[in-house]
């Protein structure tokens, strides 16, 4: 019993395997042949869409608690293309819309305009992606500034995460990362790291969907983890861009984070590169950087540590938030002509996708495993 992943059980390790294919948007038929020639018959065949953090996480973890099956991921882009390569990687409890982050079991610092200098300077470790900083309870985050203006959601559109999960989720994310953080591969930090996939591969296509019934009858099973392509493939219009634009800059000499107190202005260092932002703009889809950006992030950020007008290898990068009001968790049957195709929707991170995304990894599992269990009982089976 297991699954034919990154973390394939009881059957044996599979080569990784990156396939790049031409073929037209509805011909999966050498898709087929590719992935499931000696696939078992009670194997189910699951699609994870997206390789952001959110799905490479979410792939990993389907593989680990949900037996015999075989998990495909398919992206139109990869790691370095995505928002979540794009992440300085600060682990921040953001609670999504209506919830205030700061209760028992986490040290905040104090917010906006009620420190000296309205900056904080703390010791951080070295790894790119994670800023771990040692407290009582092992971290110190920010808080959550439930009166911040930004992003304007409306109360009506609130999707209610209770607090006590979304803690969940930040815990069970962050003792994930802190398990790499010291590990032997800590030092090459990334997207697949912090996902847990470590460049093991698995099945990997690059393609762009553009409906979730081209997956449809290959795969019995689809995991949406789009990000915020779900505006189009889930029909979400809820769902909306926050453009972020960084510079990720040499200057070793710089060994502590900085931050103002609204979080727009942050230096970050990581083990390949510090990071420094930014920039929150709502609705805007533009993925080119912008010039004027990337002085005035310079100017904010020299501001706060001058030693930065020596930093070196300046690069522009631009990442969009999937922003929503609340993560989508939820399984949907979609329906057309008869035919039944169960989706898992794990989407809308916002500006939280790493400090949260192997909580809601484990739950999105969860429900995928629901999904199996439903195909193979066959009263369940008849209502999907
Ligand atoms: P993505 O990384 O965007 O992945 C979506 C995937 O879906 C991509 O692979 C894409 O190619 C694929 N896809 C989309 N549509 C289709 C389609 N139609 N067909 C096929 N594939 C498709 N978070 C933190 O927790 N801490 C931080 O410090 C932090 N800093 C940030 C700084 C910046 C500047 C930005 C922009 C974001 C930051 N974030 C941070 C937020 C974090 O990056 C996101 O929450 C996270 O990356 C979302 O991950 P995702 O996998 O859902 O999305």
């Amino acid at each position: 019993m297991g699954s034919s992943f990154a973390f394939p059980l009881s059957q044996g390790t599979r080569p990784a395997r990156h396939c790049k294919t031409s073929f037209g948007a509805r011909d999966f038929g050498g898709f087929q042949d590719c992935f499931f020639r000696d696939r078992p018959m009670d194997t189910a065949r699951i699609a994870v869409v997206g390789a952001g953090v959110v799905g490479l996480s979410t792939a990993v973890c389907i593989s680990k608690l949900v037996p015999q099956c075989s998990v495909t991921i398919i992206s139109d882009k990869f790691t370095p293309d995505t928002t979540s390569d794009v992440a300085a990687g600060m682990l921040i409890p953001h609670t999504y819309p209506g919830h205030v982050s700061q209760g028992r079991g986490f040290h905040v610092l104090p917010g906006e305009g009620e420190g000296p200098d309205a900056s904080w300077h703390s010791r951080s470790s070295a790894l790119m992606l994670l800023f771990l900083l040692p407290c009582e309870e092992g971290l110190v985050c920010f808080p959550f500034h439930h009166d911040r203006k930004f992003p304007e959601v409306s109360p009506a559109m609130l999707n209610y995460t209770p607090i006590h999960t979304q803690k969940q989720w930040f815990r069970e994310t962050f003792n994930h990362l802190f398990a790499i953080a010291n590990s032997a591969e800590a030092g090459d930090a990334g997207v697949h790291l912090v996902s847990g996939i470590k460049g093991s591969g698995g099945w990997m296509l690059t393609r762009r969907i553009d409906d979730l019934w081209e997956l449809y009858p290959s795969f019995d099973i689809v995991v949406n983890c789009s990000g915020l392509g779900s505006r189009q493939l889930a029909g979400d219009a809820k769902i909306f861009p926050v453009r972020g634009q960084v510079l990720q800059v040499q200057a070793p000499w710089v060994e502590h984070f900085i931050r103002d107190g609204s979080g727009l202005t942050y230096i970050y260092p990581g083990t390949s590169h510090v990071t420094l932002g930014g920039t929150r703009q709502k609705g805007d889809w533009n993925l080119s950087p912008d010039a004027e950006n990337s002085r005035e992030i310079l100017s904010r950020c020299c501001a706060l540590e001058p030693s930065l007008h020596g930093a070196c290898n300046i690069r522009e990068k631009v990442g969009l938030r999937p922003y929503r009001p609340g993560v989508r968790l939820q399984t949907e049957l979609l329906a057309r002509d008869g035919r039944r195709l169960p989706v898992v929707h794990h989407y809308g991170h916002g500006s939280g996708g790493i400090s949260v995304h192997w909580g809601t990894a484990l739950e999105a599992a969860r429900l995928v495993s629901e999904c199996v269990h439903a195909l193979r009982t066959p009263i369940a089976k008849s209502k999907l």
